[in-house]
């Protein structure tokens, strides 16, 4: 089914990406990891060997202009194609301390990383993804829709990525079908590079507050991915898909 097909994951040498790109070599994709972390990559590398033919990774930073286009060459000059490009990289961290305190740099860092990042890679990728009539998948957040307290940078910039999906899609439409997903709260301790890899520590309340019963998976997000670039979701463009075990639909007031 996947024959040929070339899908980029960012950020995908860790947590949720790294999950995404196992299962997209499994389903007979040929994947190329940008990850600005080079130890995370050349683990996946190792890790993943049995995949080696169908395998690259691209040590990229995705904040800046001249890594995304270099990566995007690398990715051209090993595979000839591109057919989808799952923009998940992020700075995973929604804590800013209070906004009053927020400085100017560290906002931008944010926003650069999660948002900026959607934006180039896309530019980048799309005379390709155009050719081959393929697919973008950004990966955003429930914070999209809901915040804690001190989550500023991480939630605007989260918000920005389904903002530019829908705006992507229209420009976009009918080449290259855009769509988001926007994660709950999703477990990757274990998917960590091996240095920072620990055991999960969620407590029954952590999976009992959700109304599935449980803490996300990666494998959740990654089997929606898998759906959202096939061309099963053909009629699918410019939406926002919340996997979050029904968090955000569950209506909380004091006891
Ligand atoms: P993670 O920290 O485990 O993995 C993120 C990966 O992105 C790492 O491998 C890191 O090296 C890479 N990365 C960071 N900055 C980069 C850059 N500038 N260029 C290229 N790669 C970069 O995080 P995760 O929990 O797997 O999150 C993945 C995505 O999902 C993020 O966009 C995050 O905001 C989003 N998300 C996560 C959760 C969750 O509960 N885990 C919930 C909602 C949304």
């Amino acid at each position: 089914m996947a024959k040929n097909q070339t899908i980029i994951v960012t950020g995908g040498a860790q947590g949720i990406g790294k999950c995404i790109s196992l299962s997209l070599l499994e389903c007979g994709y040929q994947v190329a990891i940008a990850d600005i972390d080079r130890e995370a990559g050349e683990e996946c590398l190792q890790e993943f060997k049995n995949f080696a033919a169908a395998l690259l990774f691209v040590e990229t930073d995705v904040s800046q202009e001249n890594s995304v286009r270099k990566c995007i060459e690398t990715i051209v000059n090993r595979f000839q194609r591109i057919d989808g490009l799952i923009n998940n990289a992020g700075i995973a961290q929604p804590d800013n301390g209070p906004v009053e305190d927020l400085s100017l740099e560290n906002w931008h860092k944010v926003i650069q990383t999660n948002l900026t990042g959607c934006f180039l890679m896309s530019k980048y990728a799309i005379p390709y993804l155009r050719r081959s009539k393929g697919a973008i998948v950004n990966i955003a957040s429930t914070r999209a829709l809901q915040s804690e307290k001190n989550t500023e940078a991480y939630s605007a910039s989260k918000g920005g990525i389904v903002a530019l999906t829908h705006a992507l899609a229209m420009s976009l439409g009918s080449d290259i079908r855009v769509n988001c997903i926007s994660p709950g709260w999703i477990e990757v301790s274990e998917w960590q590079k091996s240095r920072l890899r620990t055991k999960p520590q969620l407590r029954e309340i952590d999976h009992r507050q959700h109304p599935v019963g449980r803490v996300g998976k990666p494998e959740d997000v990654a089997s929606m991915i898998k759906y959202l670039i096939s061309d099963a979701a053909g009629f699918i463009t410019g939406q926002n898909f919340v996997i979050d075990g029904g968090m955000t639909r569950k209506m909380i007031y004091e006891e």
